[in-house]
């Protein structure tokens, strides 16, 4: 993962510091030392993540991080406030200002890498979330889920795993007004709640007594119903070998105690958002795979679709010698419908159709709209007598049944036509296919329509 970390402090010997740390992890660094520049650099989007001084002579760090995060263009990217030890207040105001996380100077080398890491994830997640939000609108349609990008993280669940209830309390205490709080003190029973429940973030204290704590998270990890649940480390000590073995488990972040209230809120805050966004995109993918290959109008496949489906169907039938066989069918006289009753009537009837022609087909089979007031229906192993029974069986119950408009009340009587071509063994193809099809369909529809006709090829 090559982020862009911008570094922002008026001091050259910090920003040289954090360049070369950043710079050995692979991230990408870019470095100023004023805050008009930084907020210029953010705007151009060229970073993903800012580390940002608090004490600067012209503008402030608290400053900078309120413009970034007040601004449309960049108040998603996030932003590390890197603080002084000694000062604890400036973490509240760097909360106020928006600030997603905190470093304290000296800034440790494995707290860095893990902050900027799991922010770096966060980011890339806000920007796939935004590009499918823009795409999605470009091409006209609304995918749900992209408003997940003003998610603030806050009023989650939280399992925290911890066996001292002066600890746990302490922390219950601190996380209260924002989120649901449940404590587990097992950690075998945490991992069956946490299969069992949605949770969105998991807490867990490494300084549990006879049971490493680590365990637990690994194993958070490779269920695949726990496996999405971020986990938050609670450390005792400055066991720097341990946190990075736990970070490679696939520990999210972690926090040392004593603990900062406002760095576990921050922290809480970001995995949660970053769970949340993980949850929306996957969703997404599902919606916009939906939305690609099927016709909004009737549910079937779209033509889209089925020309590159069908195109895997044809090779597998030829390569293993099976039969395979293609209806084309068009509504006869359907723009008269149109013209006599209405668009929405026409709606009906293709709607109508395309439900008739799901209930007669078989599961393997595959029905699409092709065009307008076409429709496709490819049958895998199925040769043409068998093809031109259930086809004239389709044209039959058509015509002998209406359909219905407006809203169910006026029947009207409707025929199709249909063509019927099947895959020839030698040299054969989509395209050939589909075109017998159509010419076996432009006969039926010559010879008188409502009726079936055979591709003699
Ligand atoms: P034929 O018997 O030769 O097939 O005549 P037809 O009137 O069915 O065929 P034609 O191709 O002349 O007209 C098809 C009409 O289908 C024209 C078009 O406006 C209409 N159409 C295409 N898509 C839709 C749609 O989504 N909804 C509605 N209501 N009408 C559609
Ligand atoms: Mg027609
Ligand atoms: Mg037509």
């Amino acid at each position: 993962m090559t982020a862009r970390v911008l570094v922002v402090d008026d001091l050259p010997a910090n920003v040289k510091l954090l360049e070369a740390r950043l710079s050995a992890e692979y991230f990408d660094v870019t470095t100023t030392m004023s805050g008009a520049e930084a907020l210029a650099i953010c705007a151009r989007g060229e970073c993903d993540i800012v580390l940002l001084d608090v004490i600067m002579p012209d503008m402030d760090g608290f400053e900078v991080c309120r413009k970034l995060k007040g601004d449309q263009l960049t108040h998603h990217i996030p932003v590390v406030m890197v603080t002084a030890l000694d000062h604890v207040s400036d973490r509240v105001r760097g909360l106020e200002a928006g600030a997603d996380d905190f470093l304290t100077k000296p800034v440790s080398e494995i707290a860095l890498i893990a902050r900027v890491r799991s922010l770096a994830r966060l980011k890339m997640m806000t920007d796939e979330l935004r590009m499918r939000a823009v795409t999605s609108k470009e091409i006209g349609i609304q995918l749900t889920g992209t408003e997940a990008i003003a998610d603030a993280g806050r009023q989650g669940r939280i399992l925290v795993v911890d066996d001292r209830p002066a600890s746990y309390d302490r922390i219950t205490g601190m996380l209260a007004s924002e989120h649901t709080i449940e404590v587990e003190t097992n950690p075998n029973r945490a991992l069956l709640r946490c299969s069992d429940a949605n949770y969105d973030l998991l807490i867990v204290s490494l300084a549990i007594e006879n049971f490493d704590a680590l365990r637990l998270c690994s194993q958070v990890r490779s269920l695949d119903r726990t496996r999405n649940v971020p986990v938050l480390a609670i450390t005792d000590s400055k066991d720097n070998a341990r946190m990075a073995r736990g970070l490679e488990i696939g520990i999210n972040d972690y926090l040392m105690r004593p603990i900062d209230k406002n760095e576990l809120l921050a922290r809480v805050r970001t995995q949660i958002r970053k769970k949340r966004y993980a949850e929306r995109l996957r969703e997404n993918v599902q919606q916009s795979i939906e939305m690609a290959i099927t016709d909004g109008l009737t549910g079937l496949f779209n033509r889209y679709y089925m020309e590159s489906h069908l195109t895997a169907l044809v090779e597998q039938a030829a390569g293993r010698g099976k039969s395979l066989t293609l209806l084309m069918l068009d509504i006869d006289y359907f723009k008269a419908i149109n013209d006599n009753f209405g668009h929405d009537a026409g709606d009906d009837v293709l709607r109508q159709l395309a439900s008739r022609i799901r209930k007669s087909i078989r599961g393997i089979d595959l029905a699409c709209r092709y065009g307008g007031e076409e429709f496709v229906i490819v049958m895998p192993e199925t040769d043409m007598a068998v093809a031109t029974i259930v086809a004239e069986r389709l044209r039959r119950r058509i015509a002998a049944e209406p359909f219905t408009i407006q809203q169910g009340t006026r029947p009207i009587e409707t025929t199709i036509s249909i063509g019927i071509a099947t895959l020839d063994t030698a040299g054969d193809n989509v395209a050939k296919l589909i075109k017998r099809a159509d010419q076996a369909l432009y006969r039926a529809k010559r010879d008188g329509r409502n009726r079936v006709v055979a591709d003699a090829a």
